[in-house]
């Protein structure tokens, strides 16, 4: 087989701008080792997270251009409400500024004290948004996903038996809704299978809950189906996210992920009554519901996005490249998350870095390193971004998995970029013994990750 290439030509570039690595230990110190507070001209790869950081096609800016901004019912909304019932299949289509806001309205109508959501696993967003409306987040991850080692076709599904016996504990009428994550952000971008999304749609089915997609990464999602999952090899990726899409019965959806747009999202959805909570929600709080939160620019963009896509030759190239990453970095012996996800490379910190203990923020001190020795961006999914504390002890809870992300945008980097980045992992690698653990300074009370400052120990 020939190599596989970028299936586009650049038409527009943006350059880079190179640091020496004495400036960026400075810069690095004075955004109190926290990369998410650096400022992005001081960074030369830029793998924090491929959520809004796509390139856009020409098509894509043509509609920009194109966009209608008329207040109510502007022709980019039909567009738009056209291109996402094409997809999903749902009655209702609300668009909203990006997916916390979809997630917002969404949990403020179902959401509250004494109820639970159940999802695969979920999104750090998603789950404050549950926590903020009084309920309560359940992961509920199938075995084989929580081991980081175990190559697997789809590490991202539901554990349907603990699903089933979760809702049986706590009772059907206190789970307003069954989450299913595609892929699974937070566990790796591991995708799920048609037949998990199926199996859970029963279990929901059997008890009167209705089951809601969070879609982010549908395209990749179905991609994977496309190639892991028997039966659907000759079947088009667009149809196969049909296939899912009918199986729920509303999503929540980042178009700034797979919808190849900086900016937007979506709540789209069957039930009339709760489509008539969620516009009134929309009116106060993004926008009037041909527009919710975004230009009709906006609109316009997504509407072209979504059928980009699910280009096959787009998402080969694309899921190529991360796994191209993944197996480079896997040859050099450094421990990742197996098998590569779909937008992303989890670094193992456990393994990376051994000799520092979770209190001491293992994945931060390679998030650190990284952007010293190469400039190159990256995240903590881990005790920073998820540790809690014991209310009796204080003690730091870490959550399963301790990873650095290396996230991937869309369409912007070429295979030389990654080349570059394998080196840089791989150096940080060759002198992990020499990285040191971090304390935090200070922090938010919610997703503290964001705002947190540390200091080198
Ligand atoms: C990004 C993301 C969200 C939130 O979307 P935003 O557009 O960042 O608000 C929700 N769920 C998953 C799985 C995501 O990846």
């Amino acid at each position: 087989m020939k190599t596989i290439i970028e299936p586009f030509k650049i038409k527009s570039v943006e350059p880079i701008k190179f640091t020496t690595g004495e400036e960026r230990e400075s810069i690095l110190k004075n955004a109190g080792y926290n990369p998410f507070l650096i400022r992005a001209e001081d960074v030369l790869i830029d793998l924090l997270t491929d959520s809004g950081t796509s390139a856009m096609s020409a098509k894509q800016w043509s509609g920009i251009m194109d966009g209608d901004e008329s207040y109510a019912g502007a022709r980019s909304f039909y567009r738009f409400e056209k291109a996402v019932k094409n997809l999903t299949g749902f009655k209702h289509i609300i668009p909203t500024h990006q997916g916390r806001a979809a997630e917002k309205i969404l949990f403020t109508i179902v959401g509250g004290g004494g109820k639970f959501i159940p999802n695969n696993t979920h999104f750090d967003t998603t789950r404050a948004n549950v926590e903020f409306s009084g309920a309560i987040a359940i992961d509920l991850p199938c075995k084989i996903g929580r081991d980081p080692d175990t190559i697997a076709d789809f590490k991202g599904n539901m554990d349907i038996d603990a699903l089933e016996e979760f809702i049986k504990t706590q009772g059907a009428e206190n789970i307003p809704l069954i989450m299913i994550t595609v892929t699974n952000n937070s566990n790796g971008g591991q995708p799920v299978s048609m037949e998990n999304i199926r199996k859970t749609k029963d279990v929901a089915k059997k008890y009167n809950i209705p089951l809601f997609i969070d879609a982010c990464r549908f395209a990749e999602n179905a991609y994977f189906i496309k190639k892991r999952e028997k039966g659907y090899a000759n079947i088009s990726v667009q149809e196969i996210a049909q296939e899912m899409f009918a199986l729920a019965d509303g999503c929540t959806m980042s178009a700034k992920k797979d919808a190849l747009v900086n900016m937007g999202g979506f709540l789209a959805l069957n039930d009339d009554d709760l489509a008539m909570k969620a516009r009134n929600i929309l009116v106060v709080t993004e926008g009037f519901p041909t527009y919710g939160g975004l230009a009709g620019r906006d609109l316009e963009a997504i509407a072209q996005g979504l059928e980009e896509v699910v280009d096959e030759h787009y998402l080969t190239y694309r899921i190529r490249s991360v796994e191209y990453l993944g197996e480079k970095l896997t040859k050099h012996g450094v421990p990742i998350l197996q098998p590569p996800g779909g937008h992303a490379i989890y670094l193992n910190a456990k393994k990376f870095a051994p000799q520092i203990s979770l209190e001491q923020y293992p994945g931060q001190s390679i998030v650190c390193e990284l952007y010293i020795c190469g400039g190159i961006r990256s995240v903590e999914i881990g005790s920073v971004m998820f540790g809690k504390y014991d209310n009796q002890t204080g003690k730091l809870i870490s959550p399963n998995m301790e990873l650095v992300r290396l996230a991937i945008p869309r369409r912007v980097y070429t295979q030389s970029h990654i080349d570059y980045v394998i080196e840089v992992v791989t150096e940080v690698y060759q002198k992990r013994n020499n990285l040191k653990g971090y304390r935090i300074t200070f922090e938010a009370p919610m997703l503290r990750h964001f705002t947190a400052r540390f200091e080198p120990l």
